[in-house]
């Protein structure tokens, strides 16, 4: 099946590689491995995104031939591939052109409910622990000699952040299988992709993280954690947004809590980010609020203010225990 997937990749000649809103380690890196994929046999691909690359992964190779997508450079393209998202909405402003257009889409995901109809073929599978997984099956399909050093990186840093560093339910052996592979083809040295990923953190970041901490909160018989960065927080302590990333982890880490959410204000809407521990589906939790994603790791959106968010985040996760 992925034989066939790849041919069908292979037969165009300006793919456009689109990936979601507020892009993370994995939209980022399947993107950029899907990149090299197609420029080793010399296909003009193209790599859009409405938001920048963070900055904790501008080190990634190729990086800044992503680019904001424009409607003349989506009409060029001969076909469009979605890649760590599944549906026209999770990729911000391009998301009419993709509802409307009758160019072929593909889609490379690993996110639950895919709506199958929009596209040509799909590579999806959504127990893979990351989408940068499935590139890497393409990979090992059509020869793995092709990992280079920019490809291994690419690959590494898409798997290592959607795993949690290899901590999550999905990690299986075949998850450690393709990273062994990864270092060993690219050459790759583990412990700096990690120090160049983790550890560019700002004493700023840390006193934000501070104050977060000192928000949560225990619901549902101390199962579930919940806390919330306001703008106000952003402000005092010279943050922004990106900078929230990974804060939803650590109430996971207190004994007993299943389930952690984060709130934050965000374009006039509270932002909700929910992790959990093979408890409940919070794909179906996330979808009741405009959101969506995985089993234990999904996003949603409410009307706000943050508390009244909370409120109704906590009563829907309390009616699934
Ligand atoms: P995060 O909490 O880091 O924003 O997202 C967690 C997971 O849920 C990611 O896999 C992300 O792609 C997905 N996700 C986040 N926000 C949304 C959303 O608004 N809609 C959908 N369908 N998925 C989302
Ligand atoms: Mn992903």
């Amino acid at each position: 099946m992925i034989k066939k997937f790849a041919e069908e990749l292979a037969g165009h000649k300006k793919p456009g590689l689109i990936s979601h809103i507020s892009p993370d380690g994995d939209a980022i890196g399947s993107q950029l491995a899907l990149f090299h994929w197609f420029r080793q046999r010399k296909i003009d691909a193209v790599m859009f995104n409405d938001d920048p690359v963070p900055s904790n992964l501008t080190w990634l190779k190729q990086h800044e031939h992503i680019q904001v997508p424009e409607q003349d450079q989506l009409d060029q393209c001969d076909c469009i591939i979605f890649v760590d998202g599944n549906h026209p909405s999770r990729f911000g402003k391009s998301a009419p052109f993709l509802e409307a257009t009758d160019k072929p889409l593909y889609l490379i995901d690993h996110h639950l409910e895919p709506p199958k109809e929009l596209f040509r073929n799909m590579w999806w599978d959504h127990s893979a622990s990351s989408t940068a997984y499935l590139v890497y099956e393409l990979f090992a399909e059509t020869g793995l000699e092709q990992i280079d050093k920019d490809v291994a990186e690419a690959l590494y840093c898409g798997i290592v952040t959607d795993t949690g560093s290899f901590r999550f339910d999905s990690v299986t052996a075949e998850t450690h299988f393709a990273i062994g592979k990864i270092i060993e083809t690219g050459g790759i040295k583990p412990s700096d992709i990690h120090a160049q990923i983790y550890d560019d953190k700002n004493l700023d970041q840390y006193h934000l993280l501070g104050m977060a901490l000192n928000n949560i909160e225990l619901y549902c018989g101390d199962r579930v954690a919940t806390t919330h960065v306001t703008e106000d927080m952003l402000t005092k302590t010279g943050c922004t947004a990106e900078d929230i990333e990974g804060f939803v982890n650590y109430p996971l880490s207190i004994k007993g809590v299943v389930v952690s959410m984060i709130f934050h204000e965000r374009e006039g809407r509270v932002k909700v980010s929910l992790r959990g521990k093979s408890v409940m589906d919070l794909n179906q939790i996330a979808r009741k609020f405009n959101g969506g994603g995985h089993f234990n790791a999904a996003g949603a959106w409410h009307s706000g203010p943050i508390s009244k968010a909370k409120e109704d985040l906590v009563s829907a996760l309390a009616d699934m225990f």
